[in-house]
């Protein structure tokens, strides 16, 4: 191997993202931070370094998080949107204490816009573009809240493969999506039916 193509493989390994964004809303996408690899659960979001990782990917901007933030927090109201979301892919009723929990971080949303003039022409622009730890969560809860009041609801799915734990929203035409990803789930499922079938055959 040349010590260029060596380069490549390490840089390409380093842009690989561990986290997902398939899921076709902010919300949603958060909830998919853990998910299940090897038959292990995996927290992709350890701290609060994993999750302004996170943040920026899912572009939003943070500001540095102060020394009182904690993950706590941040998990706290990830497990509270992942009980909500999975009860509204199981079409259960949706727990009141997770409501109450998402309801709290709604609180630190904050919609305060400002006038900016430019070349004469009026913009409405958020007044906060580098987003607390707070203000972030009051983000996430908005965008959770939105879904949840909205009949998008019901395209909210869980992938099909029993041995993931990722949810999407199935926006497309057909309404059939069944994977998270084809790249991974997707190709699985193929794989073993193809395997199962040369087999019977
Ligand atoms: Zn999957």
């Amino acid at each position: 191997m040349t010590n260029l193509s060596r380069i490549i493989i390490v840089v390409s390994m380093n842009l690989k993202s561990k986290y997902n964004f398939l899921g076709n809303n902010l919300a949603v996408d958060f909830t998919n931070t853990e998910h299940i690899a090897h038959g292990d659960v995996v927290e992709t979001l350890q701290n609060l370094n994993d999750f302004y990782q996170w943040t920026s990917e899912a572009g939003l901007e943070a500001e540095a998080f102060s020394k009182t933030d904690s993950i706590n927090e941040v998990i706290e109201l990830r497990t509270s949107l992942k009980e909500l979301f999975v009860s509204a892919a199981d079409d259960n009723s949706l727990p009141d204490k997770a409501l109450k929990t998402v309801n709290h971080y709604l609180l630190n949303r904050s919609e305060t816009q400002q006038i900016k003039k430019i070349d004469n022409k009026m913009f409405l622009e958020p007044k906060y573009k580098r987003l607390s730890l707070k203000r972030l969560l009051g983000v996430i809860a908005h965008e959770a809240a939105q879904l949840l009041v909205s009949p998008q609801l019901h395209q909210l799915k869980h992938c099909s493969n029993t041995k993931c734990i990722l949810l999407f929203l199935d926006t497309s035409k057909s309404k059939k999506r069944r994977w998270c990803s084809m790249d991974t789930c997707g190709n699985r499922a193929k794989a073993a039916s193809h395997y199962l079938n040369s087999k019977k055959s």
